[in-house]
């Protein structure tokens, strides 16, 4: 078959490599398959959910050479589904193919300090923060961001997993052991009103398309809600866009990528502007982003795939007035038919065979029609 393709470009049926199996490598590989795409999944862990909707897969360490080596040979193209991929799997992976988002934009992602640096080095507001190596380092960055401030472990931290607050009267040692004495940073705390994240995509050469600004709720630590739009001022949300904007060209990114900000309202009776301070960089879809499965043109998730395969973009405009996604954490999901019953809601279960407490087990996404003009 001879398609039309633009320069770099993969065709259909091109082999797509996703490292990582839980529920986005799932949504990724069941987006790729309706483009006529092929995934090939790498995951760790046995009973990995996007085991079950993948052409391949290999079941195998991230350290593991030549499971790598045979991963990398079968597919065309490697993106991640989570970033904590060992920096040494995604360079040996890129000497035998393309890998999207690029290693370097991963690396910027992995490492809470590194990942400031580098926002506060393109001139984007972050909260206030130093570098923590140990107790004496815990000291001086206490008494110089002052409390209540937060502690969080550079590396592998998730879901409020990695992080201390330091309140009043909180013994610095033992809240830095608390941590293991692994390398951190201390934080400032922002004073926010709202949670919010930019879920945008920048294709090969260049595109850029992001969806609505999305507001989002923790429960536990972990993701309950997003609501799409988000309830800020259209100066903030558009100062948003721009920002993630600023953040995907200098990492020359390619695909889906999530920025967390915290908005900061003027003071009380103060006509001033809202502010943002970015607080993370997600390189990868997000689960901030599942609105977008139903409840936009296109999904983060086939988003992700056209860009990692040089395909156009797809639009991102909402469908509806808002939209809702939940979460279903836990046991939660045992009542899965009471949102198949609801008008408007489309439900996605993630096939995990356990509903352990704090595990996302599916989502509901709730489009509420557009109010007649
Ligand atoms: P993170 O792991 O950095 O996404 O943080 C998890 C949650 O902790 C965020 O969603 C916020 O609710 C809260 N948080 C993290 N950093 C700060 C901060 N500097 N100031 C206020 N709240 C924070």
């Amino acid at each position: 078959m001879t398609f039309t393709l633009s320069p770099g470009a993969l065709a259909p049926g091109a082999r797509i490599g996703i490292l990582g199996g839980g529920q986005l490598g799932r949504m990724l590989a069941l987006a790729a398959a309706g483009l006529g795409l092929r995934t090939h999944v790498f995951a760790p862990e046995a009973d990995s959910p996007a085991f079950d909707v993948c052409a391949e897969r290999t079941n195998a360490a991230y350290e593991d050479e030549d499971a790598l080596a045979a991963f990398g040979a079968s597919v065309d193209v490697v993106t991640y589904e989570f970033e904590n991929v060992p920096a040494r799997t995604a360079a040996l992976l890129s000497d035998l193919c393309l890998v999207r988002p690029s290693p370097a934009a991963l690396a910027a992602c992995q490492d809470r300090l590194v990942e400031k640096e580098f926002l506060a080095g393109l001139g984007i507001p972050v909260a206030a923060y130093m570098r923590v190596d140990d107790a004496g380092a815990m000291a001086r960055a206490v008494a110089q961001l002052g409390r209540p401030s937060i502690l969080k472990t550079r590396r592998f931290g998730y879901d409020g997993k990695g992080q201390a607050l330091v309140r009043e009267g909180g013994d610095l040692a033992v809240i830095f052991r608390s941590l293991g004495g692994a390398p951190a940073i201390l934080e400032s705390v922002v004073p926010f009103s709202t949670e919010i994240s930019v879920v945008a995509a920048r294709g090969a050469p260049g595109a850029f398309v992001a969806y609505d600004v999305c507001e989002n709720w923790h429960e536990n630590h972990i993701l309950k809600f997003t609501r799409a739009p988000a309830r800020v001022a259209p100066e903030t949300a558009a100062e948003a866009i721009e920002l993630a904007r600023a953040i995907a060209d200098a990492l020359d990114y390619v695909g889906v990528l999530t920025v967390e900000m915290f908005v900061v309202d003027p003071p009380r009776g103060s006509a001033g502007p809202q502010t943002l301070r970015v607080n993370e960089i997600a390189p990868r879809v997000h689960n901030s982003g599942h609105w977008t499965l139903g409840g936009a043109q296109t999904s983060q998730f086939e988003q992700h795939v056209r860009a990692i395969v040089g395909w156009p973009l797809g639009g991102a405009l909402r469908q509806g007035a808002e939209v809702e996604m939940e979460n279903l954490i836990g046991e939660e999901v045992f009542g899965f038919e009471q949102y198949l019953r609801e008008p408007g809601s489309s439900l996605q279960l993630y096939g995990k065979a356990e509903a352990r407490p704090g595990r996302k087990m599916g989502h509901v996404t709730r489009v509420a029609p557009a109010k007649p003009a």
